[in-house]
């Protein structure tokens, strides 16, 4: 690997580092280049006591789904808004755009093409925001876990805050994974984006990994 240059210029934050990927191997990330915000994002600052309990009570009732299906469990996802299983009685329900979303549903295996993707959406959702790894292939790859083009862990590239196992699960899976969901956020659990962003240098090493064509666009988060 080429030597890594040190910028004595450069606040430490934005310097060029090696860091340590799952398998062991080292990896060179580059934050000027790797990430796509001009500042390094900040976690989300949990606040004290009632508010804070208040605020997560007002979240956990107001999930706004991002729809982007990639995987072949997202043909569950439409049957929750007919009136068979109607998901706005809980308060989910779809949006178009990952502005107006904090639920990031990954509906099945994620390939690498679009894990790019599913990456530059999740990033641009307002915090705080929530992912949901749906079937059995985001939590060990399933029926593709040894697929040339597909991710067999969702955690190492994007924070999971809750699965719903299954092949596929069903429609009545998923409403209860809502529930699971819920019940995270109203007890404080549902931070898992502030592990993203302090986290940042090793997700970025596992995403870099696997994405060769790694041109990404710079975006404020
Ligand atoms: S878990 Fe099954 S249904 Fe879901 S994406 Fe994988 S193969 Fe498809």
């Amino acid at each position: 690997m080429e030597e890594v240059k040190k910028d004595k210029f450069l606040k430490p934050e934005y310097e060029v580092r090696e860091v340590e990927a799952p398998d062991g191997s080292i990896i060179k990330v580059d934050p000027l280049n790797d990430y796509y915000s001009q500042e390094k994002p900040e976690p989300y600052k949990v606040k004290e006591g009632p508010v804070e309990k208040f605020l997560n009570w007002a979240r956990a009732e107001s999930l706004w789904v991002l729809g982007f299906g990639t995987g072949c469990g997202s043909i569950e996802i439409p049957p929750l808004v007919t009136p068979r299983f109607d998901m706005y009685r809980f308060g989910v329900q779809m949006r178009a755009t990952p502005r107006q979303s904090n639920v990031f549903i990954i509906s099945g295996y994620l390939s690498v093409k679009t894990l790019k993707r599913a990456i530059r959406a999740y990033e641009q959702m307002p915090s705080p925001k929530y992912v949901i790894g749906l079937g059995s292939c985001t939590i060990n790859g399933g029926m593709y876990y040894d697929s040339y083009n597909t991710i067999n862990r969702l955690d190492h590239y994007l924070p999971v805050d809750a699965y719903i196992a299954g092949c596929m699960p069903r429609p009545e899976a998923l409403l209860a994974g809502f529930g699971e969901l819920k019940k995270l956020i109203k007890e404080g659990k549902g931070h898992k984006a502030n592990e993203y962003v302090e986290n940042l240098d090793w997700y970025k090493a596992n995403q870099r990994k696997i994405i060769k064509d790694w041109n990404m666009p710079d975006y404020n988060w």
